[in-house]
């Protein structure tokens, strides 16, 4: 493990949505380990490690345990993009994780439906602390996201003011586009505000290794049959300027 006094990690799960992590970096040198590109160097004076996660919660829990076991980082924060399943969380929404769920775990009938076999339970939280300042950061720069987002962009994708959820989100290993699923999710899982295909995985490893952890996705779609919308204009004109901004907000407070 490299040594290191304090060190966080920034994850990202697309390469748009860590480009404007990397541009708030001056110094970031590239290690790259199982095929990875971890960039380490300093966000506003805080030692950092930024990273794509990998899609799916086999590569996510694979870069999590490397950013803790090889990099030594002491907290992780998660940003990305997500699925809308809360009633009232819109695209353009941003929503911060207070727990984890994996909808597609389901050893029934040997363990509940959703239970984590071995845990005991089927939701992992996210640290609270770190959550509450992350929070604080996404809050801030949604109430100047006029700064960030034109009215071109805004109409472009319908997006109204946004606003900021948190609660639960659900994770598994597939892209929720067709309206059924989305509403099979709904109906199970009714606390559910959003679904992605990481979030969960880094939840389990933080958990696991006793690492604090905050994640913020912002809402790109509703999960539904439109879900397909111009995604990766989105990320570029929408998702990365808000990760880059709730980050350079978290990391100025830090
Ligand atoms: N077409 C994309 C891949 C999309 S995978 C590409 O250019 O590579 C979807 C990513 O966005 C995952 O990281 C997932 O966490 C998140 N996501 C956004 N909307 C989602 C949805 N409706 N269902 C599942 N994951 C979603």
């Amino acid at each position: 493990m490299t040594s290191s006094t304090d060190r966080t990690a920034i994850v990202a799960a697309l390469h748009d949505e860590l480009a404007s992590v990397l541009a708030l970096m001056p110094d970031e040198q590239k290690q790259t380990v199982a095929g990875r590109d971890f960039w380490v160097g300093h966000l506003h004076g805080h030692e950092m490690v930024a990273v794509l996660s990998g899609i799916g919660k086999v590569a996510a829990a694979t870069t999590a345990t490397l950013l803790i076991e090889r990099f030594g980082v002491q907290r992780i924060v998660f940003t990305g993009v997500a699925g809308g399943l809360g009633d009232g969380v819109r695209v353009g929404d941003v929503v911060v994780a207070e727990a984890f769920l994996q909808h597609d775990m389901d050893a029934s009938p040997i363990f509940p439906r959703y239970e984590m076999p071995g845990y005991g339970r089927s939701r992992f939280d996210t640290n609270r602390a770190l959550t509450e300042q992350l929070a604080r950061a996404a809050s801030t720069a949604i109430d100047g996201a006029e700064h960030f987002l034109d009215r071109e962009t805004r109409a472009a994708f319908g997006l109204q003011v946004p606003r900021l959820h948190r609660g639960l989100i659900v994770s598994g290993d597939r892209f929720v586009s067709t309206a059924s699923e989305c509403a099979a999710l709904q109906r199970e899982l009714p606390d559910a505000l959003a679904v992605e295909m990481e979030g969960a995985a880094f939840a389990q490893v933080c958990h696991d290794f006793g690492v604090p952890l905050a994640v913020v996705r912002t809402i790109s779609d509703r999960a539904d049959d439109a879900a397909h919308m111009d995604f990766p204009r989105f990320l570029r004109e929408v998702a990365n300027q808000y990760s880059g901004a709730i980050l350079d907000r978290l990391f100025r407070a830090y």
